[in-house]
């Protein structure tokens, strides 16, 4: 058995989506710790010729699954037969169709299944993976126990580890095969379209204007939409205002909501507490608007605007309008 850190790569649409190089990076970094190599399981459109480039990433080798436009559990039979008896860990992004192979894979093989999880790490040739439990009040440390069969399979949260550019540039690229024949690979997407009103991923979304208790409302979120509209970004919300179902659960970033890492982060009438903050604090700039001066986000923002947010948002997005031309 080698020490290799295997991972789920996801391509779509011909490019390798936005899981696929943090968890290049992520295995890159555990191998060393490891001592062994980063292998990208790659699947989906764009895999074949594009799987040789997650190496600017930092994987040594890619195994393609297959290339085509198909529902991701259909490459469960070519990842079983590709994770039989190889490495140390098996990374899969906390996606649903990261989900899905995931557990085909704990499923079929009998593996041990670790997350979803927000740090791990190389301990004592062990993999050990920390997760958040009881509404994220308990941090729990986990590890295979002594005699576990190996590979253990780790579900990786969106932002745990950041894509960086500094691998070999080329994985080594193997097709597999043996897979093929099986009939759930015999499944295929017949049509896709982008839904109408378009959901932007708020894990990848490189601008986010989020809201809190201090927007008041339902419709206290339609000025912030439309910055967000204006800047070509996603709307999120601290916990009260998910809480008071004024937006749904899916934008509520913090502790036991999304970690984001956006470029440009505007908080408006959140206070930053601390449960917000561990889901915001890696954003590049983190700009607040509060109409408090002593309010936490204050602290650690990057610029600090002390107003009402019913003034300044409208104020700022005429603005960006008006700049853009629109
Ligand atoms: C186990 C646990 C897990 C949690 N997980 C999360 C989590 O994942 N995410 C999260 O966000 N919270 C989480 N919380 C809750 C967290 O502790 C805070 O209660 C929450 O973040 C507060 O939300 P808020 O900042 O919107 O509201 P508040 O703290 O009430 O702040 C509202 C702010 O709006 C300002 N304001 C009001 N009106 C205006 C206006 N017109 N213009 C400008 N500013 C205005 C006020 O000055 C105030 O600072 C968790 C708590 C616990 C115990």
């Amino acid at each position: 058995m080698s020490n290799d850190i295997l991972f789920l790569a996801e391509f779509s649409g011909g490019a390798p989506a936005r899981s696929a190089l943090e968890l290049a990076t992520g295995a890159a970094e555990l191998a060393s710790q490891s001592g062994g190599s980063a292998v990208a399981l790659a699947y989906g459109s764009g895999a074949a010729s594009g799987a040789g480039a997650l190496g600017a990433h930092g994987a040594a080798r890619a195994i393609v699954l297959g290339d085509e436009d198909r529902p991701a559990i259909t490459f469960a039979p070519a990842a079983i037969a590709a994770v039989r008896d190889a490495g140390l860990a098996v990374l899969a992004p906390a996606t649903p169709n990261g989900r899905d192979l995931a557990a085909a894979l704990v499923g079929s093989l009998d593996l041990p299944a670790f997350g979803p999880v927000r740090a791990v790490r190389v301990v004592d040739g062990a993999v050990e993976s920390e997760q958040a439990t009881l509404q994220g009040s308990v941090i729990t440390t986990a590890r295979p126990a002594d005699g576990a069969p190996s590979p253990s399979v780790v579900l990786v949260l969106a932002n745990t580890f950041t894509p960086a550019e500094g691998g070999s540039g080329t994985a080594e690229v193997t097709q597999t095969g043996d897979a093929a024949e099986s009939a759930l690979a015999k499944a295929t997407v017949a049509e896709s379209h982008e839904a109408e009103a378009k959901v932007v991923n708020l894990e990848e979304a490189t601008v986010i204007v989020a809201g809190g208790r201090g927007v008041g409302g339902e419709e206290g979120f339609g000025p912030l939409r439309d910055l967000a509209e204006a800047l070509g970004g996603a709307v999120g919300a601290s916990r009260a205002a998910a809480d008071a179902g004024w937006i749904p659960y899916q934008l509520q970033i913090g502790q036991t909501g999304k970690v984001v890492k956006p470029s440009l982060y505007i908080g408006a009438g959140i206070s930053g507490a601390i449960q917000h903050r561990v889901g915001m604090q890696t954003a590049e700039h983190v700009v607040a608007i509060n109409r408090d001066p002593d309010a936490p986000i204050g602290e650690f923002a990057d610029l600090f605007v002390v107003g009402d947010l019913f003034e300044i948002i409208p104020a700022l997005t005429d603005e960006i309008r008006r700049r853009k031309g629109a």
